[in-house]
C-alpha cells in the first residue's frame, strides 16, 4: 500500500478547520465568554486529566473564583480544597502562585509573550501556546497529548516523545501546521480531533479528515503510535497511617510540607511499618490511645512508585500537647472534612470508615 504523506500545511489546516466547523466542540464551559483567564484555568486542569472530569471542577472554580484576582487573593487551603480529587496537586499550588505573580508583575493581565508566559509557575510551552492561540488568537503552536497523538500518527513517528529528538520533531511539525490566521479555531480543532476521532484506542479513522494522507493509517496500525514510554517496574513503599480520634469524634490532621507528595494538603500522621504506633502517637502527637485497630490496607499509585498504606485506627484517651508551636496539627470534625484540601487516600480512608460503626 502506498504511503500518502506529504500534504501542504495549508491543505492540512483546511481539512482540520472544515471538520471543526461541522463536528468540533463549541459548548465546553471554558469556551463561553472565553478569556485568557478561562483558557489558562481550563488548560491547567486539563493537563493529565480528561475533559469530562475537568468540567465540574472548572464550573466550581469559576463560580468561586470568577477572576484572576480572586484566585490570587484566596487562601491556598481553599484552592486545594476545591482541587481535591483532581490529582497532581502541584497544579493547584502553581495556580495560586501564578495568579499572584501575574497580579504583582503584570498588573493582573496575562502577558501576550510566549517566554514571559512560560516563566510563570505551572505554565509549560504547550499551555503558554494555548493561552496565546485560544485566549489572544495569536500564532503559537501547542503540543498537548491530543495534538501529539494526531501528529505522531499522521507522520508515523517512531520513538517515545519524552526523548529530546522526538519531542523536537513533534514541535517542528506543530509549528509547521499551525496557521497564523484562524489559529484559535485550528488549535481547538486539533485538540478535538485528538479527543474525538484520533483517540488513544480504536481511533475512528474512517471519519477523520486526515485519513487519506495519514501514514499510520495507510501503512500500519495507528495505535502503534505514539510510541509508549519504555516501561519500568515501579518500586513499592509501605507506611502506616494513623487515624487518631478524640472523644469529641474529631480526627487529627497534619499539614504536609509545601513540597513533595501531597504538598500543602492535610493528611493523617504517618510512620514506617516497623514503628510501634502507640509509642509513636504519644511521642509525636501527645496522644494516649486505646489499643490500635488495624484496618484493611489500601494502595495509592504515584507516577514513580506504589504506596501501600496500612491504616491504624486509635481512639485517643488523653491529649497533652506542649504549647503548640504552629497550626501544623488540627483536630477536625469528621463531618467538615470536605472543606479541607485532603490527600486523596485520606479522603478515601475516612469515607470507608464513615460506612462502618467505628466512627
Ligand atoms: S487517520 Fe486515524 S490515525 Fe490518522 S490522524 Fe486520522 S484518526 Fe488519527
Amino acid at each position: 500500500m502506498a504511503a500518502t504523506n506529504p500534504i501542504s500545511a495549508k491543505q492540512f489546516q483546511q481539512r482540520v478547520l472544515n471538520w471543526f466547523k461541522q463536528y468540533g466542540r463549541k459548548n465546553l464551559p471554558w469556551q463561553q465568554n472565553k478569556s485568557p483567564y478561562q483558557v489558562w484555568l481550563s488548560e491547567v486542569m486539563l493537563q493529565q486529566t480528561q475533559v469530562s472530569t475537568v468540567i465540574p471542577y472548572f464550573n466550581r472554580f469559576i463560580k468561586r473564583f470568577p477572576t484572576l484576582t480572586t484566585i490570587a487573593d484566596a487562601d491556598l487551603d481553599e484552592i486545594l480544597g476545591l482541587w481535591t480529587g483532581l490529582g497532581y496537586y502541584a497544579r493547584g499550588r502553581n495556580l495560586h502562585r501564578c495568579a499572584q505573580t501575574i497580579e504583582k508583575e503584570y498588573a493582573g493581565k496575562f502577558p501576550k509573550d510566549l517566554k514571559k508566559l512560560q516563566n510563570l509557575p505551572g505554565i509549560g510551552r504547550s499551555t503558554a501556546g494555548a493561552i496565546l492561540a485560544l485566549g489572544f488568537s495569536k500564532y503559537a503552536p501547542i503540543l498537548d497529548g491530543n495534538v501529539k497523538r494526531v501528529l505522531s500518527r499522521f507522520h508515523a513517528i517512531n520513538g517515545w516523545s519524552g526523548l529530546i529528538e522526538i519531542n523536537k520533531k513533534l514541535w517542528g511539525l506543530s509549528e509547521h501546521y499551525t496557521p497564523t490566521k484562524n489559529v484559535s479555531d485550528y488549535t481547538q480543532a486539533m485538540m478535538d480531533l485528538g479527543a474525538l476521532i484520533c483517540t488513544r484506542t480504536q481511533p475512528k479513522c474512517k471519519q477523520c479528515p486526515l485519513q487519506t494522507h495519514c501514514l499510520a493509517y495507510n501503512t500500519t496500525n495507528p495505535t502503534n503510535f505514539p510510541s509508549p514510554k519504555p516501561s519500568k517496574k515501579l518500586p513499592t513503599r509501605s507506611i502506616q497511617m494513623l487515624i487518631l480520634i478524640n472523644k469529641q469524634r474529631e480526627i487529627l490532621l497534619e499539614k504536609r510540607p509545601p513540597c513533595g507528595i501531597w504538598g500543602g494538603l492535610w493528611s493523617l500522621p504517618e510512620c514506617s511499618v516497623s514503628e510501634n504506633v502507640k509509642k509513636f502517637s504519644e511521642e509525636h502527637y501527645f496522644c494516649k490511645t486505646e489499643k490500635p485497630n488495624k484496618q484493611t490496607q489500601i494502595r495509592h499509585t504515584f507516577s514513580h512508585f506504589h504506596l501501600n498504606i496500612e491504616p491504624v485506627l486509635m481512639m485517643v484517651k488523653k491529649w497533652h500537647p506542649p504549647v503548640m508551636e504552629s497550626n501544623r496539627i488540627v483536630w477536625y470534625k469528621i463531618g467538615q472534612l470536605n472543606e479541607k484540601g485532603l490527600a486523596a487516600p485520606v479522603k478515601k480512608l475516612i469515607k470507608q470508615l464513615n460506612k462502618t460503626s467505628l466512627l
